[in-house]
Parts: structure tokens; sequence; C-alpha cells
């Protein structure tokens, strides 16, 4: 569904992915794991093209978005090939990032209106099924500084669904949240796995991980340190740097 090959990046002379290689298939869980600049949300960045990879070559199933030319040089594809890849997938952030000024259900339904050119009754109508999926039938007229930041976390996901991704990112969604509201949201998360949503989850919530994931890959330094199922790599670390980052969470 996705894949990434010898992806590289580097701001000035920092190489922040040195060469990442990353396949995510239909139906899949994966988690990121791994410390504090480690790349994890260039990673993301990268695949969901708010920054363009140096070298590498990144493909949404047949639609080949970047190739290397050979030379270590990634060549991306034109403005219709950028527009079809956006279309497949689905991006929440840490802080939510919905617009302030507009209603819960108007930040869910204004890209299916306004982008996708779906009918009004039908996008209202798909909304409120999503909040209502999401927990918050009853909050779409409020405006998000109304809301929780869990709740707020949640419109964020309904927004992302309501665009019918292939696959949705997440970059550390619970971490701007305290204990009670991260569970809410990692609930939602579970669900949306248990129906087998396609989803690339950067978290610090290690047992969320272990339990929700299918695979894990722990990253540091600009590369995949480790890679294996979520129980193995939780439970049963290989590499000693793997070992060392999880000791902290014991
Ligand atoms: P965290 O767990 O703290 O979110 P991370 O693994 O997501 O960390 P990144 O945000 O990908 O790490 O950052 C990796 C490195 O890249 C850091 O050293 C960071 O300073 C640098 N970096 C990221 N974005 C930029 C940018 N736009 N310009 C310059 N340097 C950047
Ligand atoms: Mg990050």
């Amino acid at each position: 569904l996705v894949k990434l090959e010898h992806g590289k990046k580097s701001f000035g002379d920092v190489a922040v992915l040195k060469d990442i290689s990353l396949e995510v298939r239909k139906g899949e869980v994966v988690a990121i794991i791994g410390p504090s600049g480690g790349g994890k949300s260039t990673l993301l960045r990268c695949m969901t093209l708010l920054e363009t990879l140096d070298a590498g070559s990144l493909s949404y199933g047949d639609l080949s978005v970047a190739e290397d030319n050979g030379a270590g040089h990634a060549v991306y594809g034109g403005k219709d090939v950028m527009k079809r890849a956006k279309s497949r997938f689905g991006l929440v952030f840490q802080n939510f990032n919905l617009f302030p000024h507009y209603s819960v259900i108007k930040n869910v339904t204004d890209a299916p209106i306004s982008v996708q050119k779906r009918p009004r009754a039908e996008a209202f109508e798909r909304g409120r099924e999503l909040l209502a999926k999401m927990g918050l039938a009853d909050k779409e007229d409020m405006v998000p500084c109304e809301l929780s930041g869990g709740q707020q976390q949640r419109v964020a996901i309904a927004r992302a669904l309501a665009m019918d991704p292939e696959v949705l990112f997440f970059d550390e969604p619970t971490s701007a949240l305290d204990p009670e509201l991260t569970r809410d949201v990692l609930k939602v998360i579970r669900d949306l796995a248990a129906e087998r949503m396609t989803m690339v989850i950067v978290t610090h919530e290690m047992t969320f991980a272990r339990d929700v994931a299918d695979r894990i890959i722990f990253m540091d330094d600009g590369l995949v340190v480790e890679e294996g199922r979520a129980v193995d790599v939780i439970n049963n670390p290989q590499q000693e740097r793997t070992r060392a980052f999880l000791s902290q969470y014991q």
C-alpha cells in the first residue's frame, strides 16, 4: 500500500534520515518508536509529502510518487501525481490542528465538500456517522476550544477518516493529552485497528504499541535499528539500543 525505499533526508548538513526502507501492507498497523530526534516525524512528513526526500523512492500502491534517478536523487511526480497521492492517506498530528473558527461538523465535512466535491447532505451524513463513532455525537455544533484535548483529537481523527483514506498516519496522537484523555483516543485507534484500518503510528505508548500494532519499527539516529512483530520487539528486543530505549518505560 505504501512503500519507501532507501529514503534519505538532510536538513543542511545534518542527515536526519540516513537510509530508510519501509513497507506498509493493507490492513496492517505499524508503530514507530524511538528516542527524540531520531527522525520519526521527519519520516512521517516525507511519507505524507510535507517534506521532500533527497534520495530514494516512494509509492502509494501502483502510484509512483518519487523515484530515485539512480544517482541518489529523488525525482517527484507532477502536481497531478501529488494530488492523487494525497487523496490516499490521512494525517493526525500531536496538536490536533483543527480549524479553530469552524464548528466540529464543519471541520469534518469541509474537505469532503470543497476538495472531493461531495454533495453537502452526503458529507454531513457521513460526518455525523464518524462523530458518533468517535463518541462525539452531541458535539457537532461546538468549536474546537470548547472541547477537551481528547475530544479535539477525536474530531481530528474523524476529519481524516471523512476523506476515506487508504492509510492513516499518526504522529504522537496522545502526547499532548492527560492520561485519562489519552485512553479515549487510544480506544478509538484500537477500534479502527479491529476494523483493519491500515495505520502508521508514531507513539511513546509502549503498551499500546505492543497490543495494537502488528509490527514495530524502532528508529534511532535516522536508521531503522530493529523491526519485527510487536510483541517480539517489546518483550524480547534483539538490539542493545532497543533494550536501552525500552528500559526507560519499565
Ligand atoms: P520526537 O520524538 O522528539 O518527536 P523525532 O524522532 O520525531 O523526535 P524529528 O522531529 O524527525 O525527530 O527530528 C529529527 C532531527 O531533525 C532533529 O535533530 C531535528 O532538529 C531535525 N529537524 C527536523 N525538522 C527540521 C527542519 N525543518 N529543519 C531543520 N532541522 C530539522
Ligand atoms: Mg516527532
